[in-house]
């Protein structure tokens, strides 16, 4: 990936010397399976709604800073108080205008990896201390005392129910333990908690808790990743801040409109819900049946699959088949590593009759040559 030139790293602030520019570097493949989007499109009826919104949207003024016709919507679904109820340019914005608010130097944001990486990069944007707890290697769960302790230290935590890239949701006894032992805030990022078993979601603690933000999206489970719109539950003062913080429109009138309607249709995306969760234990279980790989359970939108040479049987999944997928070869504790979006079943078909064909291939070559380490250094992977 293209580093800052010379020129311009002695003319960034000093902590942002080290950044490079973000280049997906995105492969067009037939299937791809590899930004945990939701690979079904919004349902026909919930889109027709939204094309009429779009259409009687005039796009002469300015948008609502506030998007309060949305708010309004989220949290009588939500059964809070518009108060209670941010909108944002996507979840991402909303982890952003978080650190924005109560991170910044002397603050320490608790990380838990692997996890979405966006957390440790708004951080460092924000020049916001790090502290990792590291999951458990193997089970890839939280440490929840090892959490707890590091919590009681902190200004911020963020935990993801479930987790991008391990699937664990968080158990909503040791959420309850973070909130209760920090001093600061806890956002709970729960970006595919659509997809998680009923009765995990830690917005059951927000009446009990008003140190908790529990963060939301539309860019999966109501497949409008591309309008970029995500929201935040917490307690007013909390959300009073991240108003205060936020580039003031943000929301585009467009995406309102879309996303108003979206949720106003909120029943017509249960199909597809349930079609995914019931295709993520097929690949689950189809994975786990190929020699060569481990699978972890997953509550998400996605699987995560470990097998010897990952980064190639990425790069031959690609180039030979034509499926994208996500490698997190590089990033630590994810050796070997791949993510696999869920997405429809013939999409699912194909990319385990690959991986039953290539894994196999990959694992007798790296006996050959001696087990040489997969190492994919470069970080096109990154982020969704
Ligand atoms: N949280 C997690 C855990 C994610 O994986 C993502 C995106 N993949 C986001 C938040 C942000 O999503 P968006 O900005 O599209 O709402």
């Amino acid at each position: 990936m293209a580093q800052l030139s010379e020129r311009v790293k002695a003319l960034v602030q000093p902590h942002l010397r080290t950044l490079e520019p973000y280049d997906p570097n995105f492969t067009p493949t037939h299937v791809n399976l590899s930004a945990n989007e939701n690979t079904y499109d919004v349902p026909a009826p919930a889109r027709a709604l939204i094309d009429a919104a779009l259409a009687a949207t005039p796009t002469n003024r300015y948008p609502d800073p506030m998007s309060n016709d949305l708010r309004d919507e989220l949290a009588a679904w939500h059964g809070v108080a518009r108060e209670n109820v941010i909108a944002g340019n996507g979840g991402d914005e909303l982890l952003y205008n978080f650190l924005l608010a109560f991170g910044g130097p002397g603050r320490t944001l608790v990380n838990v990896p692997p996890t979405f990486s966006e957390y440790a990069f708004f951080a460092s944007l924000t020049q916001t201390g790090v502290h990792d707890v590291w999951r458990d290697p193997e089970t890839f769960l939280p440490q929840a005392d090892e959490l707890v302790a590091a919590a009681g230290e902190a200004s911020l935590v963020i935990l993801t129910s479930p987790n991008n890239p391990t699937g664990d949701v968080a158990p909503l006894e040791l959420v309850a333990r973070v909130c209760d032992a920090c001093p600061g805030l806890v956002m709970v990022d729960e970006a595919y908690g659509e997809f998680a078993a009923a009765g995990t979601s830690a917005e059951a603690l927000l009446a009990e808790h008003d140190n908790l933000l529990v963060l939301h999206t539309l860019s999966k489970a109501f497949a409008l990743a591309g309008a970029r719109c995500g929201y935040v539950i917490a307690a007013p003062d909390v959300i009073d801040a991240l108003a205060a913080v936020r580039q003031i429109y943000s929301v585009n009138v467009l995406t309102q409109a879309a996303a108003l309607a979206a949720v106003r249709a909120r029943a017509e995306f249960d199909a597809t819900v349930e079609k995914i969760v019931s295709e993520r234990s097929h690949v689950y279980e189809s994975l786990a049946r190929v020699e060569g790989v481990r699978v972890w359970p997953s509550e998400g939108n996605f699987v995560l699959a470990r097998m010897a040479g990952a980064s190639r049987v990425r790069e031959r999944l690609r180039d030979e088949r034509s499926i994208l997928v996500r490698d997190f070869s590089y990033a630590p504790g994810l050796a070997d590593c791949l993510r696999i979006t869920v997405g429809t079943p013939e999409e699912n078909d194909a990319v385990i009759e690959a991986l039953s064909e290539i894994v196999p291939e990959e694992a007798a070559r790296a006996v050959a040559t001696g087990n040489e380490p997969a190492c994919a250094t470069n970080k096109e992977d990154q982020d969704d």
